[in-house]
């Protein structure tokens, strides 16, 4: 499992005049908290568990993140006093279920491959491995010296050297490493574990080029609403589509069990394409317990898909990928809606797609449900059969046919 202990502990200081309520990580960045541009890269990053150590307003922070990201598996740290980035991990190692972690600064955005990171530990025997970046005039920051085999032979604060190798504040950690460390105990990572340990643990570094931003400075925070904007725009608008109801016709209480059962839904072949063509990618989203019932297998499922992707190309409509839940509602798995599994799926294969600007059209309220939960705008659609949708949860939007979504769509 891939596990990151996140640093959200400072106290902002530098920040504290800009944002006085809020702990720096809920930064705004063009409107969005700094914190949301970080997850989202964690999680393209395959992040599977994050384990935020706190302290500094930490309510409003575990707040935020219980409501905005209810689908991640999310731990806290909490610290009484603040303890320092050193005895903030150690205060959240036991949290660490794997031999090996990630530790992130809830300040910085430096978004790299962190695949090359780990892996480039591991090749070169690195119990800890730090992403560093070259940068000219790094004055505000401490560089660091290595050898030719990446190991770290140095450290120097402040730098005044022209140019040099700045630590950019991730690091791959094998947890054994704090072993002899008694808890509780306030200090720095990075003076007192780094600078002391290193000639008695490995210590290495790998050198990136994405580009890197320390918000928690006043320079830059200003500086990321700009650099933000422009990867916003990269972002990719994708199109959610249930399929029983939305696609074709429901059948009330039975499953397609093969293509004669399977009716396309007559705005499907009228609307869809016009509706797809403001879209990046276009998903299909779909539960189907029919598989293991035991109703049809997986091969016929996929013929049915095939013959389905082969129709709407007829109508102009070009699927990008179809995910489907074969797990019995009883299994209560995670990929099954109303959980939001399957999307968070097409996040990983996709993931310059941004929920914020995505799409999910669906029948029932488990839909709504799971577009809510990674924030996605959600539109139900109604027919004849779902006339008890919608009570309970509401849709941002409510349609009959998909000719209807053009109005929201273009403005
Ligand atoms: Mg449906
Ligand atoms: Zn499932």
């Amino acid at each position: 499992m891939r596990e990151a202990i996140i640093l959200a502990g400072g106290l902002g200081t530098r920040l504290q005049h800009l944002v006085p309520d809020l702990p720096k990580a809920l930064a705004p960045i063009n409107g969005r908290p700094f914190l949301e541009y970080m997850l989202e890269y964690l999680i393209a990053q395959k992040v599977e568990h994050f384990i935020f150590a706190v302290s500094h307003k930490k309510e409003e922070l575990k707040k935020y993140l219980s409501i905005n990201y209810p689908q991640l598996t999310i731990s806290y740290a909490e610290e009484e006093t603040p303890l320092g980035t050193g005895g903030a991990i150690l205060n959240a190692i036991d949290l660490v279920k794997s031999n090996a972690f990630f530790v992130f600064n809830a300040d910085t955005y430096f978004p790299i491959d962190i695949d090359s990171l780990e892996l480039f530990a591991i090749e070169h025997h690195f119990q800890i491995c730090i992403a560093s970046k070259h940068m000219v005039k790094p004055y505000r920051y401490g560089t660091i010296q290595f050898n030719s085999d990446n190991r770290i032979t140095g450290f120097c604060e402040k730098a005044t050297i022209e140019e040099g190798y700045i630590n950019g504040g991730i690091y791959y950690i094998r947890k054994e490493i704090f072993d002899s460390y008694s808890k509780n105990k306030a200090f720095s990572f990075e003076k007192d574990l780094l600078e002391i340990k290193l000639n008695t643990l490995n210590i290495g570094t790998i050198i990136f080029n994405d580009f890197f931003i320390d918000i928690g400075v006043e320079h830059d925070y200003f500086e990321a609403q700009n650099l933000f904007k422009k990867f916003e725009k990269s972002t990719k608008r994708a199109l959610f589509l249930d399929r029983d109801g939305v696609i074709n016709k429901l059948l009330v209480n039975d499953y397609v069990k093969n293509w004669d059962e399977f009716t396309f839904c007559d705005d499907v072949k009228s609307d869809l394409a016009q509706i797809c063509s403001y879209f990046d990618y276009v998903f299909v989203i779909t539960n189907q317990q029919c598989i293991e019932k035991g109703i049809i297998t997986s091969d016929e499922l996929d013929q049915i898909h095939e013959q389905m992707r082969l129709g709407l190309e007829s109508f102009g409509v070009n699927i990008t990928k179809i995910y489907y839940c074969p797990h019995l509602a009883s299994k209560l798995c995670d990929c099954r809606k109303p959980n939001a599994g399957m999307l968070i799926e097409a996040k990983k294969d996709f993931p310059d797609l941004s929920f914020e600007q995505s799409y999910f059209i669906g029948d029932s309220d488990s839909d709504i449900a799971a577009a809510k939960k990674v924030g996605c705008i959600s539109v139900g659609k109604r027919h004849e059969f779902n006339l008890q949708a919608f009570k309970d949860i509401s849709p941002d939007f409510s349609i009959v046919n998909f000719n209807e979504l053009n109005a929201v769509l273009t403005r």
